[in-house]
């Protein structure tokens, strides 16, 4: 009778666990960076970028949503967030949410064309 008990809480516990890291993964979404008006033009992220999405704008530094893949394939980390001087001139945009795979994806495709 307690092997039973101890069978079915080990079998909640990881279907349980299971469930959630599967939520987790599922809606673990990247997004491609953009500049804000914050950006004082200082030129520090241009020349870091791995897939040349960064060029300068009408105003600011601009990041081209089709090149930025956050850095996936090169770094493990925005090179050009770290580089940046300006608190929140280069976050995270919302309008080009992707997944890991794409990102990767992008990667590949950039990799072909540089
Ligand atoms: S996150 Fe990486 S790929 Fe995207 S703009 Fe910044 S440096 Fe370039
Ligand atoms: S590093 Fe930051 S402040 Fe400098 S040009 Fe890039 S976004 Fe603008």
């Amino acid at each position: 009778m307690i092997d039973v008990m101890i069978f079915f809480k080990i079998y909640w516990v990881l279907r349980y666990n299971g469930a959630k890291f599967w939520r987790v993964d599922k809606d673990k979404r990247e997004m491609a960076l953009k500049i804000t008006s914050k950006c004082i033009n200082c030129d520090m992220c241009e020349p870091e970028c791995p897939n040349e999405a960064i060029s300068m704008g009408f105003d600011t530094y601009e990041i081209d949503p089709n090149k930025c893949t956050e850095c996936v394939g090169y770094y493990d980390h925005s090179t050009c967030q770290r580089v940046c001087p300006i608190q929140n001139a280069i976050i995270a945009d919302p309008n080009h949410i992707e997944t890991q795979e794409q990102l990767l994806a992008k990667f590949e495709l950039i990799k072909k064309k540089i």
